[in-house]
């Protein structure tokens, strides 16, 4: 039988995105309402293993829904991923009277909640907080959908420019392994090529698609390159290849980089981040562990932290076609 739950602790921990304080609000909240004690770890599992722990009731997490960044801090820790530092870890919560935690993060973040339940028994609940999407067990991460949304705004200014001095622009957009943000905000812009890791066209289709571009009439272009692109070069590279064998063309590069992390949560990461910390909570509650929630066509689901970080949600294909008939 699991042990009835009382207390539970929240944390972030990895990256930070937008949305990971509307969860860490829902957490809290979902507790003060099931009348469950709520304790927040400050700085990931760094203040887990030092006790860095504040209770919380429901009034410590107003107006923080609007917010990005989290309120506690996020960190990257070392000593959690050895037996000692968990040991440590554990001591903290067994002191705190904590029985379970809901951990916000992304999949390192999971292996870490993953490998402490299972040597410690400990109820441990998932949130992916990620913008890149690359979490298996769900549709959309939390800061997806506003990352997507500040490319898109940062694209749109860049087309001005582009579009005033027939210029060619290589955009450099975040997604190590995965494309989501590069093709979804490829297709939203109305990008003329779009690199993503898990597609590599080759050099050649590149220099086909703009020539193609500049003959059908087209003065200026926008190349969108997912960060972790296998085209075997960076996106300065990028630019020098265009420019030794397509002369005519006016080529510059804008990197993103960490300005999609920031910035207030869109509605759709407002909601989805209220509805995974009450499936969070209430799945703890009920003596489930080692789950990450997850939404799938717009149903809320458990999926096994252990599979969730096995492998990656796959990109939509449809969208590679929607891309190549608009660029036409
Ligand atoms: P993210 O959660 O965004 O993927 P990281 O990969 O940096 O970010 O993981 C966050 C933290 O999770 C790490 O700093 C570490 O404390 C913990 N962690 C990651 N991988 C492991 C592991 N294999 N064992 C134990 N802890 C881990």
């Amino acid at each position: 039988m699991s042990k009835t739950i009382k207390k539970i602790a929240v944390l972030t921990s990895g990256g930070d995105s937008p949305g990971m304080n509307a969860a860490i609000r829902s957490v809290v909240r979902t507790c003060a309402f099931l009348d469950v004690e709520c304790l927040a770890v400050y700085r990931g599992y760094q203040g887990m293993i030092e006790g860095d722990f504040v209770p919380m009731n429901a009034r410590s997490v107003n107006n923080i829904i609007n917010k990005g960044g989290t309120i506690l801090k996020s960190a990257r820790c070392e000593e959690f991923r050895t037996p000692e530092g968990r040991a440590q870890a554990h001591q903290q919560l067994v002191n705190a009277g904590i029985d379970g935690f809901v951990v916000i993060g992304g999949d390192g973040s999971f292996r870490g909640a993953t490998i402490f339940n299972k040597e410690y028994d400990f109820p441990v609940m998932g949130i992916p907080g990620t913008i890149d999407n690359d979490i298996f067990g769900t549709r959309f991460t939390l800061g997806f959908d506003t990352a997507l949304n500040t490319v898109v705004e940062a694209i749109d200014k860049i087309r001005d420019t582009a579009s005033s001095h027939n210029r060619l622009f290589f955009i450099e957009v975040m997604g190590r392994d995965v494309g989501h943000i590069a093709l979804n905000a490829g297709v939203a812009a109305g990008a003329e090529e779009i690199l993503i890791p898990e597609e590599n066209l080759g050099l050649e289709r590149l220099l086909d698609s703009l020539k193609r571009s500049k003959k059908s009439g087209k003065s200026s272009s926008i190349v969108i390159v997912a960060e972790g692109d296998k085209t075997g070069k960076n996106v300065f590279e990028l630019k020098e290849y265009v420019e030794e064998h397509l002369p005519i063309y006016d080529v510059r590069v804008s990197v993103l980089g960490h300005m999609q992390r920031g910035g207030c949560p869109t509605a759709y990461d407002r909601v989805l981040a209220s509805r995974m910390g009450v499936v969070a909570v209430e799945a703890l509650l009920s003596g489930k562990t080692n789950l990450m929630v997850g939404i799938i066509d717009n149903e809320m689901t458990l999926t096994p932290i252990e599979e969730a970080i096995k492998g990656h949600t796959k990109i939509d294909r449809e969208l590679i076609r929607v891309s190549d008939i608009m660029t036409v």
